[in-house]
């Protein structure tokens, strides 16, 4: 056995180079929300919420922008850290990675919806962090989506909507290279060792919506990053059926 030999190196929790966590969904989480779940993925948790606004923000109805918007907002409760965390507010601003996060979930989610669909209203994607082990961004994004259409499927009962505004789902997973070997879905423990921390955000077209990739201790190769990719296309494919079981449910 090589230390690069992908299918035989150990993980912390035992799992294959191109597996992912167990992810679940609990949905109608938070019931005032117009849709919600909590996405339990491994020992990270995220309550994901979409909440429709019936109004667009000034600045489109100043630029005749037709259609709709949607944003979000990204935190990390106090307590879903070892180390308990401060909220932004005691701070009076909010922490630049938080900022950075609720951008990516933003661009995200905007990906996968047909603006002019939408019609002229707002939805806002809240992302609340209950317990962090790695993956808190695909984690809201993942289940974003899932809180996303659930919204839509709601609005929709409503006669609110005429059609549904996706163009296609979006998931997003971990990757990286850890003790030289390529992995998917990096747990806080593989995530604080990796030479190299990626994410992915990719649609049901199996396109690229956004790579974040850093060489955060070495540089990688083309053949890492290849590999990379192949376990991150494997994991958003995963991914998109459990969001359609979920979906599905309700
Ligand atoms: N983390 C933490 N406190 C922080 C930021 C991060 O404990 O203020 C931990 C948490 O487990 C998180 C992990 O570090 O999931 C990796 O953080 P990163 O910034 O890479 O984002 P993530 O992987 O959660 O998207």
């Amino acid at each position: 056995m090589s230390e690069g030999d992908s299918n035989t190196t150990q993980r912390p929790d035992g799992r294959a180079v191109d597996q992912l966590r167990t992810v679940n969904f609990k949905n109608n989480i938070a019931p005032y929300a117009t849709g919600s779940t909590l996405i339990e993925w491994g020992d990270t948790r995220v309550i994901c919420s979409a909440t429709v606004e019936e109004s667009v923000p000034r600045w489109m109805k100043m630029q005749n922008v037709e259609g709709g918007w949607l944003t979000a907002e990204y935190s990390m409760l106090p307590y879903s850290t070892l180390d308990r965390k401060r909220r932004d507010i005691s701070k009076g601003k909010i922490d630049g990675r938080s900022q950075e996060i609720q951008r990516l979930i933003g661009r995200s989610m905007r990906a996968a919806v047909d603006m002019v669909k939408l019609g002229s209203r707002t939805i806002w994607i809240d992302c609340d962090v209950l317990q962090a082990d790695g993956g808190t961004r695909t984690a809201s994004i993942t289940g974003g989506y899932v809180a996303l259409s659930l919204a839509f499927v709601k609005l929709q009962s409503e006669g609110l909507l005429e059609c549904d505004p996706i163009i296609s789902p979006v998931a997003a997973v971990s990757v990286g290279v850890v003790g030289g070997v390529p992995v998917l879905d990096l747990p806080y423990v593989e995530d604080v060792a990796a030479e190299v921390d990626m994410n992915l955000v990719m649609n049901a077209n199996g396109e690229f919506i956004e790579l974040q990739g850093t060489g955060e201790k070495n540089s990688f190769t083309e053949a890492e990053l290849s590999t990379m990719l192949s376990h991150g296309r494997k994991g958003v494919t995963e991914l998109l059926e459990f969001q359609k079981a979920a979906i599905a449910e309700g």
